[in-house]
């Protein structure tokens, strides 16, 4: 019953923050007024926090309920180090404190893990790491050692010099709700799960997450990971594509008519020739009339949903046309589900406007 409600109340709040999150974003881009500038980012800004707070509170309970699953696909470590540095980076940049990584000279590039897991957790940490010191430094440092052929222990760690915590206080971090200090929540905020979380997605790869720490001094969070050392380049390619989506027919599929609104801004920026209707019975009416390149389609419909309309634009013998599902439930409950019923992908609303133009580059291409 808990993870039903969470699940359909992630689905109503996640539908309007996908309005918010992408408008937003689209506003920010474009020529807005000195005086509204400001305001805009904070709208974005706050969006993304709720969003995120929403994720972590659904992380929590799949984890709860024992039903996190961790892929174990090839990543490239050294582009998740890069990109969680530039990230970090910046966030120092604005505090005025120093951040360094380091990386050992023997580390792979290819390893097997859940590259989405992996980086949730050492943001995590990182993010910790930045809000709770006011003067120093932040590190990142990985280490690696070979274990036998074909595998490698990597250990992470993040350290840095801010306010640290006593021994007691360590003691409870790591429980869901749980800050080192009753009036932490109104001097940095947080909801008191990125710890919760984050230790349990390190048991989930078998490992441990362990704290050093000491009040007014500092903190280090470490874990080791024995993983798979790969050739295998899935996930690599990049896709450059500027030119791909002009001009390709989108039919958009939503019944929300501001998820509508929003997607159709992302497709006018991409040069997209788009149609949308508000139902799956709409969208086989006009695939019959006229052709086009794909179908973005929202799971959820009254009367029709989005798994129908899919079966029934298959059986009237549209069988190459790429279908992607366009779902706010983060918990699509069955993923074979979405592909039995013919579609080709899935992404998560709010989409992250990089994210769905590469899935779009990749089925237009
Ligand atoms: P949140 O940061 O949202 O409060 P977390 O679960 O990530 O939740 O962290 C729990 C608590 O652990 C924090 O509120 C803080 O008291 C303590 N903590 C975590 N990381 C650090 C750190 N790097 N330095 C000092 N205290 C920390």
């Amino acid at each position: 019953a808990k993870m039903h409600f969470l699940s359909v109340m992630s689905h109503e709040i996640r539908t309007p923050l996908n309005a918010i999150i992408g408008l937003s974003n689209l506003v920010k881009n474009e020529d807005v007024p000195e005086q509204l500038k400001e305001n805009v980012n904070l709208i974005h800004f706050s969006s993304n926090n709720l969003f995120s707070i929403v994720n972590d509170i659904l992380d929590w309970s799949k984890i709860d309920s024992g039903k996190m699953a961790l892929e174990r696909i090839s990543m490239d470590i050294y582009k998740l180090v890069s990109s969680l540095s530039s990230s970090t980076r910046l966030l120092c940049e604005k505090k005025n404190i120093v951040f360094n990584t380091q990386i050992d000279p023997e580390l792979p590039r290819w390893v097997k893990s859940d590259v989405t897991r992996l980086t949730q957790i050492l943001n995590n940490l990182l993010h910790n790491a930045v809000k709770f010191t006011r003067e120093g430094e932040v590190s990142l440092i990985v280490e690696y050692e070979t274990i036998k052929e074909n595998w490698g222990r990597i250990s992470f760690e993040v350290k840095d010099t801010g306010i640290g915590m006593t021994e007691e206080q360590q003691e409870k971090i790591f429980d869901v709700f749980q800050q080192a200090d009753s009036d932490i929540t109104r001097r940095f905020g947080g909801s008191g799960l990125g710890l919760a979380i984050s230790k349990n997605l390190v048991n989930l790869m078998d490992s441990e997450l362990r704290v050093h720490s000491e009040a007014g001094k500092g903190s280090t969070f470490n874990f080791d990971l024995d993983l798979e050392i790969t050739e295998e380049r899935e996930n690599a390619d990049e896709i450059d594509s500027s030119e791909v989506l002009k001009g390709k027919r989108i039919l958009i599929v939503d019944d929300n008519h501001v998820n509508l609104v929003v997607a159709e801004n992302f497709m006018k920026r991409w040069g997209v020739e788009y149609e949308s209707v508000l139902s799956g019975q709409e969208a086989i009416d006009r695939i019959a009339e006229k052709a086009f390149d794909l179908i973005l389609m929202d799971l959820s419909m009254p009367e029709m949903d989005g798994y129908e309309a899919t079966e029934e634009i298959r059986r009237r013998g549209h069988v190459s046309i790429p279908i992607i599902a366009l779902t706010a439930s983060a918990l699509i409950k069955n993923r074979g589900k979405v592909f039995a019923s013919g579609m080709n992908d899935f992404e998560s609303k709010p989409f992250k406007p990089v994210s769905l133009y590469n899935k779009l580059v990749r089925h237009l291409r």
